[in-house]
């Protein structure tokens, strides 16, 4: 992809854990690397087909000095996620914050944090089958639309289906969001757990009655295999349930370990 850069842009803030840091402010210095299609603007000489490094140099500047943060690394996680949130062409950015006045009692040259972020595509499955399920599940979408880490928030229609594994139950209401997230997927999982908790889940039987759970199914095409997350969900493909408006939303997303798209797994397993 291609990249805009911004180097050594030069910014008097307050950030710091002293206080005197805080009080008389010190210069930073911010290098950003914003990743991009230029390839229209390239062809039609034409700015507005471009990212606008002035205005992005203005966001940064009012970032950091509208915000007193005790540490860089809130600086740059701030000052990232605010580009990619008004500038929708960048897909990630690279964004370094130094401190070259850092109250270090030694010989240095500068101290400083580098962090990547960028926008991923992730699809997670919602089901309830206790009390309004319809409510807990929109209720769970409007949550995850509402967080200002998240963009284009799809969902599927919602299907009533037959209970899975524990089978004497009600019958579940499912769906599927597929969206676009700056979380990691434990720092999605972590917030769909915190969803789950707004919605008093409590977990009793094993597959058993649930008012909502949120699965993790798919993030970009990532392979993950941590002891408290398995990505893409290790029995997606087993369930019909999933597939279905996981299939309704992005038919040609490919599993990344069975290398079949969401439209061929859930024909594989109707015909099975
Ligand atoms: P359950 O709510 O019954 O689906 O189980 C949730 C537990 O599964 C949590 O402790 C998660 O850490 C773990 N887990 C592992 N992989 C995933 C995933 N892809 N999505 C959601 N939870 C997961």
């Amino acid at each position: 992809m291609d990249k805009i850069c911004i180097e050594e842009l030069k910014i008097f803030a307050h950030h710091g854990v002293f206080e005197h840091e805080n009080t008389n402010g010190q210069n930073f210095y911010v290098n950003a690397v914003l990743y991009t299609d230029t390839e229209k603007a390239g062809m039609l000489d034409e700015l507005s087909c471009s990212v606008d490094y002035s205005k992005v140099c203005a966001l940064l500047e009012r970032v950091m000095t509208e915000n007193t943060y005790r540490l860089i690394e809130t600086a740059a996680q701030t000052a990232a996620e605010a580009v990619l949130r008004e500038f929708p062409a960048v897909r990630a950015v690279d964004m370094e914050i130094r401190k070259p006045e850092a109250p270090i009692d030694m010989e240095f040259v500068s101290v400083s944090v580098k962090i990547h972020r960028g926008w991923h595509r992730a699809v997670i499955a919602l089901g309830s089958n206790v009390g309004d399920s319809r409510r807990y599940i929109t209720d769970a979408v409007e949550q995850l639309c509402a967080c200002p880490q998240m963009r284009n928030v799809r969902c599927s229609e919602l299907i009533v289906t037959k209970p899975y594994g524990y089978t004497n139950q009600d019958d579940f209401l499912n769906g599927a969001v597929l969206c676009e997230t700056l979380l990691s997927p434990h720092g999605l999982l972590e917030f769909m757990q915190e969803i789950e908790k707004s919605a008093h889940r409590t977990r009793e039987i094993h597959w058993g009655p649930r008012t909502l759970d949120l699965d993790l199914i798919l993030y970009d095409e990532d392979i993950i295999s941590d002891p408290d997350l398995i990505v893409p969900h290790p029995d997606m493909h087993n369930r019909t349930f999933v597939l279905k408006p996981v299939a309704e939303l992005a038919p040609y997303y490919r599993h990344p370990v069975l290398g079949m798209t969401m439209m061929q797994l859930l024909e594989r397993l109707e015909k099975k």
